[in-house]
């Protein structure tokens, strides 16, 4: 294991690190060890508070872990000090001015906002680069304001808060009832022509003639009518209410040099593949023709697919009807197409999140994503892709909101895209990918910056023949120390670069000096201490006679390091009710002797020696202890707790052994104990919709935020398991492992029958992790940008480090970062991630990753290099804090209207000219509003009766730390038909987008956002299909509710579970099933999950939504 200890400088690179073994604990996983308890799910009866749609959550993907590796070393003790990273003299980002090397400034001084560099010149260019990018120009006739119906617009968002608000904004929606509580499935009148468009009857038409493709936007501005025809040549048929949605863009060849946003020189990366540049892409796609309906859409819509297949003048226009109450009725079929076409938008002439996702895994999904090209996005989170590092950071550990950043403030702002990167330092990696090198510099440590600090990268430069470099990010010159000099080959390389990680990859680690420890000493192996509520609750429920019997075979799978036999992790035991019980489980003594402290207002630890053991040691001792427990508490009527004393005292037991470490806890109620930390039932749900409706999500007391500041600094992580029957206030609870970089689990009514499965899934995997201890990241860059904001699980003490007690695999920290001056084209702008952390062996360690990104002078380069899943991750949770402290009205509103100001200005600066009656998105953005939608209506934002405070909360909490593909799933869930693809079929099936429309009562589908999964079963689906699922003879005998699929020897069955299981290990939490049938009452909850839909809750459906996104754009661009 200690390949690289005391190694020469130079590990030995180039080969598989024998020192990753990596992902040995994902045997455990593969135990089924417990259970799967096939039970019907009962708690759907009863009105249960919160529907527990609550999550999931769990298992995980076995994958390799990254994370921390092996280490050998030493250990020592820890105790308190600074930290030799980031001392008294650093300065992140480095002084800008005084440096020896001037940057050249930008080539070309950005102009005021308005001015036309951007778009004109564009248009004017020669056509350079193969069109990479395009824009999608999508008319929604009838967002048309010139039309009759036009009335001044609002201005102010309406919002798209409960239907209350909206009868304010009918001003601009004639039809107000739009936002309102529109009955689900019922389609407005056909053939009733508004003024406005779909956008008062999210009815969805179908897809009308093909939508063809308007000649080249350069071409005549359209009509703005909007009743009337288009004009000829426009290509699209119909009356553009009808056909409100169409592409203007031409063929790659056809397109007109200026649309292209040619203007800035370089080539930009290619963002789609090369035989589709532009908006071939659309063609096939989002926006409809060719493609016609959904791959599995079928049944219903025996006329769908002639979608889009006419191109030409289209003047009748074959209309199609995708109703979504056709379902249940096929007859609608029959219906004269040409009446249902008019004033709607068709869904499928809108971007597809299912088509773009398509396109990029064909695209993309084929060749491994090098990083060795500065700037280059890389293929979307939903694409299979290897990585192969060459000198920047995998998408797997940082994803950007844009890989071309403006070069000056004034820019930005005018764009209003936010430039932020979400990091997972420590992403597990697929196996084929390699862990990241650790790099051993012996006694002298890594090599850095004198000035900003920042450790050695590939892009330091290195001059004077390789006697000094020149720091990228902050440009001093520093020497280099003679036993790292190297000659400079003729391009002014090292000879050795390639021998060096951190000469030639985006990510490595180096192995830390004492001088990176607390009070200079080297760390102990940390410990997890299990702390576990034996109140009445508890022990009723079968919750810790559950949870014991699993530890003592958990136990064994604690994180290890490398090939080490065993985990060097220590653990401790502790029950409580409204007392502790400390447990003594010394490996000499034949029982296990528990020690009680009832005076909680000052906790202490009853005993140092024997509270933490190692496991083999002390094997006997804990199995007694573990056995015992039910039965010592399994009389109690003790229903009160505490809970901040019990994070006390772990965090003291860690305190005393000087180690960092973990707490465990398991808790059922709200502690109403007398004790500190004391809480109250303050769930009031008449704060909705209200100014107060805030404080819902902060904490009633500041006692929490105190104590985590002490787990902190002791570096004491804590996990939270909730079991609560009512409300436990979840944003009081959470605080602690929210500030600690810990994760919360909840299962609402736990049973054991019903939520066995799911709770172990989740502990097992949430044990075994591989957790970074006592971390400190930090994040440096170029001169010209700096990090302005964080978001995550952590705390901060400062502006500049971000703390965690703990770090593991899945969590992720958003930075947000500003101008603080000019940026140039030449040297683009550098991050730099270092996080210190102690390994689960105690080794002390660096973890250094590293980004390039290209600066732009052309608003369109910013436009075409964007990255919109990690927009939206930024977004959510931007807003999620936002709702701390601001009313949710406002801040959709905030989040409305910045979308839009992003919108315009593409459509104002990048955009070719066209009608003002035309939605232009930027390719790379299309589904912008699509997703934004879906963040706006989701559960924190807008609630609907069903969602409970906590849940509330217990979100919010969730997607803190979520990353883009975790973030992207979520808010907008998979839904996939299982009987359309053949069933030989390997491969998962062809997701459909989400919407009620998209589903066909003969056939069965599967969704899932990462927390909830549902298998849901038309009403009309074959008999054989329900026998080899269900094994029952028809629809109607199939359990509502169930959460387990009978194991049945035929293909189907088999081919079904087998995705299941695949869906589960690709989240980081167990997604319980639940089975609901069309029609049943249980359905209601699905349909919570089609996004795409207008929801009970208020929230516009994506018609809707892009309609007003396209009415906001139009008002701030007149
Ligand atoms: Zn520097």
């Amino acid at each position: 294991m200690n390949v690289n200890q005391s190694a020469p400088p130079v590990p030995p690179f180039g080969q598989p690190q024998p020192i990753y073994p990596g992902y040995h604990q994902s045997s455990y996983g593969g135990q089924p060890g417990s259970t799967a308890p096939p039970t019907p799910y009962g708690a759907y009866n009863g009105p249960v508070p919160g529907y527990q749609q609550t999550p999931p959550q769990g298992m995980s993907r076995a994958p390799p872990s990254s994370g921390a590796p092996p280490a050998s070393t030493a250990q020592a003790s820890c105790g308190q000090a600074t930290y030799g990273q980031f001392g008294q003299g650093d300065v992140q980002n480095g002084p800008s001015s005084t440096v020896q090397m001037q940057r050249l400034p930008g080539s070309q001084p950005f102009g005021s906002p308005l001015a036309p560099v951007v778009s004109q010149p564009a248009v004017l260019q020669p056509y350079g680069p193969p069109p990479t990018s395009a824009q999608v120009t999508t008319q929604l006739a009838g967002m048309q304001i010139s039309g009759a119906v036009a009335p001044a617009p609002p201005t102010s968002g309406l919002g798209y808060g409960p239907p209350t608000s909206l009868a304010s904004a009918s001003g601009s929606f004639p039809n107000s009832g739009l936002y309102g509580s529109y009955p689900q499935g019922q389609a407005p009148p056909i053939g009733q022509a508004q003024g406005y468009l779909g956008v008062q009857t999210p009815q969805r038409s179908a897809p009308s003639q093909a939508s063809s493709f308007t000649p080249p936007a350069s071409g005549g501005p359209r009509m703005p009518s909007v009743t009337g025809p288009l004009l000829p040549g426009q290509g699209f048929g119909g009356p553009p209410v009808s056909q409100p949605n169409h592409v203007s863009s031409p063929s790659p060849q056809a397109l007109p040099p200026g649309t292209q946003m040619t203007g800035p020189p370089g080539p930009p990366p290619p963002m789609h593949s090369p035989q589709q540049p532009g908006y071939q892409l659309q063609q096939n796609g989002s926006f409809g023709p060719a493609r016609g309906p959904q791959p599995n859409y079928g049944s219903p819509y025996p006329g769908a697919p002639t979608f889009g297949s006419q191109p030409g003048p289209p003047q009748p226009l074959p209309p199609k009807r995708l109703d979504p109450d056709a379902i249940p009725s096929p007859q609608l079929n029959e219906l004269p197409p040409q009446q249902k076409t008019r004033h709607r938008i068709d869904p499928d002439a809108i971007p597809s999140p299912i088509q773009v996702i398509e396109d990029d895994r064909n695209n993309r999904g084929t060749e491994p994503f090098v990083t060795g090209v500065r700037g280059q996005v890389p293929p979307l989170v939903t694409t299979n892709f290897l990585v192969k590092d060459q000198g920047n950071a995998s998408p797997r550990y940082i994803r950007c909101t844009s890989y071309n950043i403006p070069c000056t403030s004034d820019m930005a702002k005018q764009a209003q895209v936010p430039l932020a990167a979400v990091i997972k330092p420590l992403a597990r990696l697929p196996p084929e990918e390699a862990s990241p090198y650790v790099v051993d510099h012996g006694e002298s440590g890594p090599l850095r910056c004198n000035r900003c600090k920042a450790y050695m990268c590939p892009f330091m430069q290195f001059i004077e023949g390789g006697r000094r470099f020149q720091c990228c990010f902050c440009s001093c010159i520093n020497d280099v120390p003679p036993q790292y000099f190297q000659h400079l080959d003729h391009t002014g390389k090292r000879v050795d670069a390639y021998d060096r990680p951190e000469l030639s990859l985006g990510s490595y680690e180096f192995l830390a000096t004492v001088d990176y420890c607390k009070n200079n000493k080297f760390p102990s192996p940390p410990a997890f201490i299990f702390m576990i509520d034996v109140s009445y609750n508890a022990i009723r429920t079968g919750l810790v006679r559950l949870l014991c019997e699993e530890l003592k075979s958990l136990l064994d799978f604690l994180p290890r390091e490398g090939g080490a036999e065993e985990s060097a992790i220590r653990v401790g035991f502790v029950t409580y009710n409204k007392v502790l019980h400390f447990y003594n489980v010394k490996s000499s003594l034949a029982q296990p002797q528990m020690m009680v402290v009832s005076d909680v207002a000052d906790m202490f630890v009853p005993l140092l020696d024997g509270f933490l053991v190692n496991v083999s040691e002390s094997r006997a001792v804990i199995t007694s202890l573990l056995d015992q427990i039910p039965d010592m508490f399994a009389d109690t009527r003790e229903t009160e707790t505490v809970f901040a004393p019990v994070i006390q005292a772990g965090m003291e037991a860690l305190k005393a052994a000087e180690c960092a470490g973990k707490l465990f806890l398991f808790h059922t109620s709200l502690p109403m104990a007398e004790a500190p930390g004391k809480l109250k039932n303050r769930d009031d749900r008449k704060l909705i919709n209200t100014d107060k409706e805030k404080t819902l999500f902060q904490p009633q007391t500041g006692a929490y935020q105190t104590l985590a500041k002490e787990c902190v600094a002791q570096g004491c992580c804590v996990d939270l398991f909730l079991f609560p029957n009512q409300y436990v206030d979840v944003a009081t609870l959470s605080v602690v492992p929210q500030l600690t970089g810990g994760s919360v689990y909840k299962y609402a009514c736990f049973q054991v029958e019903n939520d066995q499965e799911r709770f172990l899934s989740d502990l097992r995997r949430d044990v075994q992790k591989v957790v970074g201890f006592d971390a400190v990241m930090r994040v440096r860059t170029s001169t010209g940008i700096r990090a302005v904001d964080f978001f995550g699980a952590f705390y901060m003490s400062n502006t500049t480090d971000v703390e965690l007690a703990g770090l593991d695999g899945d969590k992720t920290v958003t930075v947000e970062f500003k101008h603080d001056d000019r940026l140039n084209e030449e040297s683009g702008a550098l991050l730099q991630c270092a996080l210190l952390y102690t390994s689960c062996a105690g080794q002390r360690r660096l973890r250094i990753h590293n980004l390039a990104l290209n600066c732009c002078t052309q608003l369109a380069d910013l436009y075409r290099n964007c990255e919109t899943d990690t927009l939206i991750n930024y977004m959510a949770k931007l807003a999620y804090r936002g709702v701390l402290n601001s009313p949710l009205k406002a801040v959709r509103d905030t989040l409305i209207t910045q979308c839009a100001q992003i919108l315009a200005c593409y459509r104002k600066n990048c955009a070719s000219p066209s009608s003002a009656g035309q939605l232009i998105l930027p390719e790379c953005m299309k589904l912008l509003p699509v997703y934004l939608n879906c963040v706006l209506k989701s559960d924190v934002l807008q609630p609907g009766a069903e969602v409970t405070t906590d849940d509330r909360a217990y979100v919010r909490q969730l997607v803190t730390s979520m990353d883009v593909a975790e973030t992207n799933v979520f808010f907008y869930p998979r839904l996939l038909p299982l009987t359309k693809s053949p069933i030989e079929s390997t491969t998962e099936p062809p997701a459909v987008r989400a919407s009620e429309e998209r589903l066909s009562n003969g056939d069965v589908y599967l969704l899932e956002n990462g927390l909830n999964l549902f298998l849901w079963v038309g009403a009309s689906v074959q008999q054989g299909v329900v026998q080899s699922l269900f094994s029952v003879s028809s629809f109607s005998q199939i359990t509502s509710g169930l959460s387990v699929l009978p194991v049945l020897d035929n293909p189907l069955s088999k081919k079904v579970r087998d995705l299941i299981d695949s869906l589960r290990a690709q989240r980081s939490r167990y997604m319980k099933l639940i089975v609901v049938k069309q029609e049943d009452k249980l359905e209601m909850l699905f349909k919570h999950f089609l996004v795409e839909d207008k929801s009970l809750s208020g929230g516009a459906s994506y018609v809707d939504f892009l309609c007003h996104m396209h009415k906001e754009i139009r008002q701030l661009l007149s």
